[in-house]
């Protein structure tokens, strides 16, 4: 399958106007990743970058790669080494599915990609050096990129977004799934910007899963405090946990596209819009200029919107 070329230059900068931004003397800005590619979206082809070029320099076969059954992770990665010719093999979480069960996994497919069914059980085995050592040894010279990207090649890849900002801001704004995009923002920052994230999941410690990624990527206990000192959680926009949303959150989605011509997805983007919307509105970010990273999302937001008695891309 053929595919349009990546284009990390169609990620540009664009201002959101209001007056309630004039009145509080506030500066916004979108990041708009989610122009990147249309399937690549966003964060996922930023955290791809690096270890795909890993793989073509080392003359590497392919990717494995982790995900469940709804992974836009894995839909990147299939979409992006069919591009360059390389193969995928995706360990996909539940043995009770196949390549047919759902859109996502059906895409995979249609890149080529090689989906492995495992049951949670050994899923869960994901982390283990030993499970790594099986794999390599059935997909011989084969990188192996850990679930969404999250390894300190995914981390570098992200921290380029803020050094393409050539702009003097304050505070940064993004959505968390495994924290691999605020890793990687945050080693971006100075120690005077601050870095708000918010997860999309309900009960995640936003810190320590960022702690444990920078452990396991090989930082020092001294720059991980740093890091983390920088970063901002806000954990209550959630909406129920991952994947939920309702009527309130949709009709800001809605409204922000017919205000601002910004689509943002009921999963992760939304909500974070939504947690900074709710800091200006409480006077948290007066005087400042803010940038919001638009990781994309919007591929799978398309089934949300046609579920749901809200239109909100509706021209109007
Ligand atoms: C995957 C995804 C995220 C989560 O990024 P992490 O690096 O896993 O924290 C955020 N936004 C969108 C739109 C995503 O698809």
């Amino acid at each position: 399958m053929k595919i349009a070329e990546i284009d990390i230059n169609k990620s540009i900068l664009t201002k959101i106007n209001s007056t309630e931004l004039t009145e509080r003397n506030i500066e916004l800005y979108i990041k708009r990743d989610d122009l990147i590619h249309p399937e690549i979206s966003g964060n996922k082809w930023r955290k791809l970058k690096y270890n795909i070029d890993l793989c073509v320099t080392n003359k590497q076969d392919g990717i494995i790669t982790f995900g469940g059954a709804y992974s836009n992770h894995l839909v990147a990665t299939a979409a992006a080494c069919a591009t360059i010719k390389m193969k995928s093999i995706g360990i996909v979480r539940g043995d009770e599915l196949n390549s047919n069960s759902n859109e996502t996994l059906k895409k995979c497919t249609g890149y080529d990609m090689e989906l492995v069914f495992v049951s949670r059980e050994i899923y869960k085995r994901r982390y283990e050096k030993s499970y790594h050592e099986y794999l390599h040894s059935i997909y011989p010279n084969c990188h192996l990129v850990e679930e969404g990207g999250a390894n300190y090649y995914g981390m570098i890849g992200c921290q380029e977004i803020v050094k393409e900002l050539a702009l003097d801001f304050d505070a940064i704004f993004v959505a968390q799934g495994t924290t691999t995009t605020s890793c990687g923002l945050a080693m971006g920052l100075n120690n005077e910007q601050k870095l708000y994230v918010v997860p999309a999941l309900k009960g995640f410690d936003s810190h320590s899963e960022m702690k444990q990624l920078f452990r396991r990527s090989g930082f020092e206990a001294d720059f991980i405090d740093e890091m983390l000192m920088k970063t901002v959680v806000l954990d209550d926009f959630h909406f129920g946990g991952y994947g939920k949303y309702n009527s309130e959150l949709l009709e800001f989605i809605q409204d922000v596209y017919s205000t601002h011509q910004l689509k943002l997805d009921p999963i992760y983007t939304g909500k974070a819009f939504f947690a900074m919307m709710e800091q200006i509105k409480n006077g948290k970010l007066d005087n400042s200029t803010i940038v919001f990273i638009h990781t994309g999302g919007l591929q799978g937001a398309q089934s949300v919107m046609n579920k749901s008695k809200f239109n909100f891309w509706k021209e109007n």
